[in-house]
């Protein structure tokens, strides 16, 4: 069987991994050469976390990619996953809190609500006095280009600075083909409902001496403001700056038009919570760059076969939370490449719930 997967990067790469696993004759083709910094899958660094927010029904998923970046760890003797556990902060009423809480007790995971005296314990955060903390213990972060690399490493067939410019240039010459475009999914299926959202990541300096910001002692964080919205970070990985963003409230772009200077007006809210909400973080920029979500309107992500030519998968539009699931997501495309079926549940993902009559995605 040949199959041609459309896009190297985390869920291409993925894909062409899992399909090479089975003896399936793949060649990945990507417009750049990845892992490159101009689609989404690039800075330094990706929360993994399992009492998720989104949804009970991802929390399988999640378990079983854990596992899977361990295999790939083992495979490439390479480094990706590092478990620091994750701060999930907000008003216990919030999404933030309350979906997390909801996911780990209906699977009964290691995550908890932290007392006042064991947040204290954290020292690189500090929390307003309406916020409650959940803690994720199964949860750290992933290494985004380390990982594109490790698996493409296991892709014996990558063609760099190749793209694919329609479906029909490559059907005809494989037996199935795999669109993991990430945000120029759209050009290639012009009817999905996908919008590309603009992300700003921003590192600012850590101050001499703030050594509780450590991996080792300091996890993930996803919180819940009033003033910025949904702001997470990470500990620092080299000692020097600690990455925080904004999840969504981005513009509306597409990766043609996309703009890839941060002003320092956008840099605004970032600023203000590296100085006031992190202790032993300066408001010192280091670096800045822009990285772009595919959402659909749910949310959710998609992974399916297209229905008028089943031949067709689509991974993708994974809406600004998909790398920790960028494994599993390649086994389930390589699932319904070879089987046309996977056992994994991904009702949620199906492209039937965008179909309104005459549509053809
Ligand atoms: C700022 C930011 C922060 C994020 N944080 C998290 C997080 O903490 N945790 C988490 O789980 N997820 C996170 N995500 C989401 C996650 O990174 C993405 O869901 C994931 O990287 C998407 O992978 P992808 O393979 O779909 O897209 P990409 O990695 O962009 O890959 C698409 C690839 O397709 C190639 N391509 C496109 N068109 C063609 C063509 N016609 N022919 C050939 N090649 C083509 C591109 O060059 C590109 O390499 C974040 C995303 C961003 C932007």
């Amino acid at each position: 069987m040949r199959v041609a997967v459309i896009g190297g990067g985390a869920m291409g790469s993925a894909t062409s991994w899992r399909l090479a696993r089975r003896g399936v004759e793949v060649t990945c083709f990507d417009r750049y050469s990845p892992p490159h910094a101009m689609g989404s899958s690039h800075g330094e660094s990706r929360i993994f976390r399992t009492a998720y927010m989104e949804g009970e029904w991802y929390v399988p998923l999640l378990q079983e990619s854990l596992g899977l970046w361990r295999e790939l760890e083992v495979e490439t003797s390479t480094d990706l996953l590092t478990l620091t556990g994750a701060l999930m902060i907000g008003p216990a009423s919030s999404t933030t809190v309350a979906g997390a809480l909801q996911s780990a007790r209906k699977h009964g995971l290691d995550a908890r609500l932290l007392s006042g005296r064991e947040l204290a314990a954290y020292r690189g955060i500090v929390v307003g006095p309406d916020d409650v903390a959940l803690l994720d213990v199964q949860a750290g972060f992933v290494r985004p280009e380390a990982a594109v690399a490790a698996m493409l490493s296991r892709s014996p067939d990558v063609k760099c600075d190749s793209p694919v410019h329609s479906l029909d240039e490559v059907v005809d010459r494989f037996d199935a083909v795999v669109v993991a475009a990430g945000a120029w999914t759209s050009e290639l299926l012009p009817t999905l409902p996908l919008k590309v959202e603009r992300q700003v990541l921003a590192w600012f300096a850590v101050e001499p001496g703030a050594d509780w910001l450590r991996p080792d002692r300091f996890p993930v964080f996803i919180r819940e403001t009033k003033d910025a919205g949904d702001v997470y970070g990470f500990p620092t990985l080299d000692g020097t700056s600690v990455k925080i963003a904004r999840h969504h409230d981005g513009e509306a772009t597409d990766p043609t038009h996309v703009d890839r200077e941060v002003t320092g007006e956008e840099l605004k809210p970032l600023r203000t919570f590296a100085k006031r909400d992190l202790r032993g973080v300066s408001d010192r920029l280091t670096r800045a760059v822009t990285c772009m979500y595919t959402n659909t309107p749910d949310e959710a992500f998609i992974v399916d076969r297209l229905p008028h030519d089943p031949r067709v998968v689509v991974v993708s539009a994974c809406s600004g939370h998909g790398f920790k699931f960028t494994p599993v997501i390649g086994d389930i495309a390589a699932d319904l490449v070879c089987d046309g079926v996977t056992r994994r549940d991904i009702s949620h993902f199906a492209l039937s719930r965008f179909a309104t009559s005459g549509d053809r995605p």
